[in-house]
C-alpha cells in the first residue's frame, strides 16, 4: 500500500521517470554522484532491503531485472548497484530502492 508521507511512494506515482514498467520506476537522483545515477524504486512499499522478503519472489527477480534494464538502456555496460541500509548504512529515504551509478571508469566514488 502507497503510503502518503513517503517521499518514494510519491515519486513512483508522480515523479519524472526515465522509465517504468510492470510496478517499477527508474528516475536521475536529485543529487547525482556519478555521471548517471539514476533510482530503481519499486510500487510496494518495503522500508528497507532488510525487508527484502516481504516481496512476491517473482516480484523480486522483476526488480532486479528491472534494474539491469534499466542500466542496458541507459547504455551502460559497467556500472555499481547500490543499496544502503538502515540509518547506519547510509539509507535517508525509507522506501527500498537501487542506486545505479555510471558513466566513468571510477564511478565518482561513491559514498
Ligand atoms: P539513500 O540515501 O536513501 O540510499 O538514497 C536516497 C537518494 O534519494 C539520495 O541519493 C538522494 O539524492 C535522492 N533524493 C532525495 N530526494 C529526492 C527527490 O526529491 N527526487 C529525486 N529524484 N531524488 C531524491
Ligand atoms: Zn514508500
Amino acid at each position: 500500500m502507497p503510503q502518503s508521507k513517503c517521499l518514494f511512494c510519491r515519486l513512483y506515482a508522480e515523479g519524472e521517470h526515465v522509465r517504468k514498467a510492470g510496478g517499477f520506476a527508474a528516475l536521475r537522483d536529485i543529487n547525482p554522484k556519478a555521471p548517471v545515477h539514476l533510482l530503481v524504486v519499486p510500487e510496494r512499499h518495503v522500508d528497507t532491503f532488510r525487508d527484502v522478503a516481504e516481496f512476491p519472489a517473482e516480484e523480486a527477480r522483476d526488480m532486479l531485472e528491472f534494474v539491469a534494464e534499466t542500466a542496458r538502456e541507459e547504455g551502460l555496460e559497467d556500472y555499481r548497484v547500490v543499496v544502503n541500509v538502515g540509518l547506519g548504512g547510509g539509507q535517508t529515504v525509507f522506501h527500498l530502492h537501487w542506486h545505479v551509478l555510471g558513466g566513468s571508469p571510477a564511478l565518482a566514488g561513491f559514498e
